[in-house]
């Protein structure tokens, strides 16, 4: 779009201004002089909209390299770089079995960080108080209570308008939870919500300064498995929000009875809890001994053991990882011959395994996808792996500093703190 012909010099510098916001995220730390040929904005209107953004602290400057010295051969010139401070965001992600909740800034770095086990079993109104409590928790750590801004990240099928989550198979009691609303009431302001799985996949866009506009297929191993496309940087939505469930793709007519109800779905081979049952049965034929050796007293067993025993070279742990890799290398097979992504990515609670799984996983996606996909796909781990959807939950509030205006939203660039009370 030419935004010269809109003819509001207001919409221009909005939109000016967050081509240079994006081309100092892509390109930090920079110099002015590559933040004017990246946006091909003269140097002038740069330099008038840096000033600006330092003056609101969105920027800040740093000191420049020594090789780079300035025109006169003097002192390097400052460099910029997004000045994490300027926001406080609030990302919670809930799975149906942990919590995490962190306090982010604008360049996503982490300020704070807590983590808490849930049981997946529990009743809404208590798991929104273990919520709150984390928050709280957070809030505490920080200096002052100033929030810019609330990210939540839900597992199941939601109503993103609403902010409902309408079911979760992990979590069997969640049914129709306004959760937005009741944590507006507690918290003060509004969070806006997504599905997991998506915002994996945002954060993962945000994540690829790479100027190639490509499509990226998203797999996330979390307590359910469940797929996201992005691609030029939008996000594939289904017909009301229910995108993505791969986890409930049907691979064994006989299998194991699933939460869904139906039988031999993906979810059944490789979810959280898959993972840890086939452990157990290992461990009742006296394999995996490994992994009682390394559980501590009363420690709950999670699949991250596993994988890092696998790594370690533990045979029956290794053979596991094989095994949940073999599977969703099927389903991802499937996948790419559907859709023809530029690249795999894989995130959830697979970090520990990274070789062992991608390997298994790319030997599927190139034992069964079409010679002229397979070419030239590329299958990598997630940056921030497990932490994916909570970067994510906070790229969903920042995203409009960096992303073009759409009509329908406010231009104005000013602050939107408010005050998060969790009295
Ligand atoms: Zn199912």
């Amino acid at each position: 779009m030419d935004f010269s012909t809109i003819g509001n010099s207001d919409l221009i510098t909005q939109v000016n201004r967050r081509l240079v916001m994006k081309a100092v995220r892509q390109l930090q730390p920079t110099y002015r002089a590559e933040v004017s040929r990246k946006t091909k904005l003269n140097p002038a209107t740069v330099t008038g909209i840096v000033n600006e953004l330092l003056r609101l602290r969105l920027l800040k400057e740093v000191a420049g390299e020594k090789k780079s010295p300035g025109p006169t051969g003097g002192r390097p010139p400052m460099m910029l770089e997004l000045n994490n401070t300027a926001r406080k965001i609030l990302a919670i992600d809930l799975e149906p079995n942990i919590i995490r909740v962190a306090l982010v800034g604008l360049n996503l770095e982490i300020v704070h960080y807590r983590e808490k086990l849930i049981n997946r079993r529990s009743q809404p109104e208590t798991v929104i108080k273990q919520i709150i409590q984390v928050v709280e928790e957070i809030i505490s750590r920080g200096k002052q209570r100033r929030i810019d801004g609330i990210g939540l990240s839900l597992p199941g099928m939601i109503d993103r308008d609403e902010g409902i989550l309408i079911s979760s198979t992990n979590m069997p009691l969640w049914k129709n939870v306004p959760i937005r609303d009741l944590l507006a009431q507690k918290l003060g302001q509004a969070p806006q919500v997504e599905r997991s799985v998506h915002l994996a996949a945002l954060h993962q866009d945000w994540s690829d300064n790479s100027e190639e506009l490509n499509t990226k297929l998203v797999l996330s191993l979390r307590t359910g498995i469940g797929m996201s496309l992005i691609s030029r940087g939008e996000l594939y939505m289904g017909a009301g929000g229910f995108e993505g469930e791969i986890g409930h793709t049907v691979i064994d007519l006989n299998g194991p009875l699933c939460e869904c109800g139906n039988r031999g779905c993906l979810e059944t081979f490789v979810s959280t809890d898959a993972v840890i049952e086939r452990v157990k049965l290992a461990m009742k034929k006296n394999k995996c001994k490994a992994v009682s050796e390394a559980l501590g007293d009363g420690e709950i067993l999670r699949p991250e053991l596993v994988y890092s025993l696998a790594r370690d070279g533990d045979k029956d742990c290794a053979e596991i990882v094989r095994e949940i890799g073999r599977y969703v290398g099927l389903a991802a097979a499937n996948l790419v011959n559907l859709l023809a992504p530029d690249k795999l990515i894989l995130c959830g609670s697979i970090d520990t395994a990274d070789e062992l799984i991608l390997e298994a996983i790319g030997q599927q996606v190139r034992q069964r996808s079409l010679p002229q996909i397979r070419d030239h796909i590329k299958i990598q781990l997630a940056s921030a792996l497990d932490k994916s959807p909570l970067l994510g939950a906070a790229v969903l509030v920042i995203r409009d500093i960096f992303e073009m205006p759409r009509l329908a939203q406010s231009l104005s660039f000013s602050a939107v703190s408010s005050t998060v009370s969790t009295s």
